[in-house]
């Protein structure tokens, strides 16, 4: 049994080695996820969103500074200037002119309206009259009153089945600088909506347009980020709040903020000065670290096995180390006997026990016969021999219950239990007859041996020391009475 100082020490070991390798596995665990984490983020941050929107503005670029050039050499024009001034005789020949930018610029629409009869002109012909009381035709008003040349507005196209379009509204003058009416062309903006659909889709990253009072322009089919829509502002996403600072838009730049979900965003922001408009790109965090997040978690169930495996382990060897030392302290490393010490205490618990219940407890000494002349004769290595293999004698001819020792050189003491003073001569018999009988053998020598035993029982008042001294003595009678016999000192019988 260890000790329990040593059961101790064994259990502060396992806990100090259980949360060394803890701390060390979290450790570096949380610490390459933070640096993956940050990575991530800067990656998010200085690279992905920046490009998406480099890519966006040119593919807006491309789609819009073209049409507002045509719509401001339509403004321009000489000939539609010329036609308006001469009294707009003629309907054929201005959707004739209309019908060839609208061809040759590979526009989707081109208009002019005249302030003069309000009359809205297209390549196919007259299409209505502008009305100032209808919502429709508010950009046409608005835009008489504007102190920029142009306005780029996004509407829906009558003439064209009302899908998304932006117009491209420029003011035209006459000679003087008098306003006359309104030209330019309306574009579908359906590759940009696509654009911005394949990124929310494929990099969950949403795009939008906003002008500068923070009114949502154009986004993807399904929406700006958390589903905002086309004409809705800024200010009514509470979310940005932060980010907004006061302003109608986020200033340029990176921003990050949390949604009412409590997920993190990433925001870029640009100002896109031909149009005055803002695209802002956004991603959410979370879906781009949930692999790093997943890894950690992984990486953190295999050290906790790790370390369950090593402490399981290093558990399993001190018991082992324990037990050999153990074994060392009490067995006799010849014979793989008890030794005199680990004797003692069974013998002194034997002792007790047997005098409370007033059980019978035999001694028997035994002493192998002119052993000196063997080891003297066959050599020390073969009375070694001898000594392990009367050893195995022994035990064979007991039970489980006794105890036996080897008490020193060529002596060994067994204690019987239970066992009445006939019983033991019996026992002792039995042993001497066996050593007599058997042929030991040396590297295949042939030796022949026999012992001396004496026997005593236990009385009322005896400590072991008298027990053993009344074996010793009938021992000692055993050789004196010429050897390979058995004497016994039995009383009460
Ligand atoms: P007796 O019949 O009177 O007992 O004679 P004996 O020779 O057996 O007794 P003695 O006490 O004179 O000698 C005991 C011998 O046992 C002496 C010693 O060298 C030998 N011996 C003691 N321990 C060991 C051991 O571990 N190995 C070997 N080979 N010999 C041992
Ligand atoms: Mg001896
Ligand atoms: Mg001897």
């Amino acid at each position: 049994m260890p000790s329990r100082s040593a059961l101790l020490s064994q259990r502060s070991l396992i806990a100090a080695l259980l949360i060394l390798l803890a701390c060390g596995f979290i450790a570096t665990s949380l610490l390459s996820y933070f640096s993956s984490r940050s990575a991530i983020r800067d990656g998010i941050i200085n690279t992905e969103l920046p490009l998406t929107s480099d890519t966006v503005y040119s593919e807006i670029q491309k789609d819009l500074i073209r049409p507002v050039l045509i719509a401001s050499m339509m403004a321009q024009d000489t000939f539609l200037r010329d036609w308006v001034l001469s009294g707009e005789q003629d309907t054929d020949r201005i959707t004739r002119y209309l019908g060839e930018v609208m061809g040759k610029q590979d526009t989707f629409t081109s208009f002019f309206v005249s302030d003069r009869t309000l009359t809205y002109y297209q390549a196919k012909g007259v299409l209505k009259q502008v009305q100032p009381q209808a919502w429709r035709d508010a950009w046409y008003f608005r835009l008489r009153d504007l102190k920029a040349p142009y306005e780029i507005n996004v509407d829906l196209d009558m003439a064209n089945q009302d899908s998304l379009t932006v117009f491209i509204n420029y003011q035209v003058h006459d000679y003087q600088q008098q306003f006359i009416g309104a030209a330019g062309v309306g574009l579908s903006v359906s590759s940009v909506v696509k654009l911005i659909d394949q990124y929310q889709r494929r990099y969950q990253r949403a795009v939008m347009f906003v002008d500068a009072k923070g009114k949502v322009l154009l986004t993807g089919s399904e929406g700006g980020p958390r589903g905002v829509r086309v004409g809705q502002s800024l200010s009514d996403n509470t979310d940005l709040d932060d980010a907004r600072a006061g302003q109608p838009v986020p200033g340029e730049g990176s921003h990050d903020y949390r949604d009412a979900d409590g997920h993190s965003h990433f925001l870029n922001v640009r100002h896109l000065p031909e149009l005055d408009w803002y695209l802002l790109v956004d991603k959410r965090e979370t879906g781009a670290l949930d692999r790093i997040r997943h890894s950690l978690y992984l990486n953190l169930a295999i050290c906790a096995m790790i370390t369950l495996v090593v402490v399981a382990l290093v558990h399993a060897m001190v018991r082992r180390h324990h037990a050999s030392i153990e074994a060392l302290a009490t067995l006799d490393s010849l014979t793989g006997l008890p030794n005199r010490r680990s004797f003692d205490l069974l013998a002194a618990q034997a002792l007790r026990e047997a005098q409370r219940d007033g059980s019978p407890l035999v001694a028997l000494l035994i002493d192998l016969d002119h052993f000196k002349a063997l080891n003297d004769t066959y050599g020390h290595l073969a009375g070694d021999e001898v000594l392990r293999q009367f050893a195995n004698v022994l035990q064979g001819s007991l039970r489980e219950s006794d105890i036996l020792c080897r008490w020193g050189g060529e002596e060994f003491i067994v204690l019987l239990r239970e066992a009445e003073g006939r019983q033991a001569i019996e026992v002792a018999e039995k042993i001497r007859r066996r050593a007599e009988q058997l042929t030991f053998s040396y590297e295949d020598q042939p030796l022949r041996l026999t012992t001396s035993i004496g026997v005593s029982n236990l009385r009322q008042n005896d400590t072991l020391h008298t027990l053993l001294t009344r074996a010793d003595s009938a021992l000692y009678r055993a050789k004196q009475a010429g050897r390979n016999r058995v004497c016994s000192e039995l009383h009460n019988e």
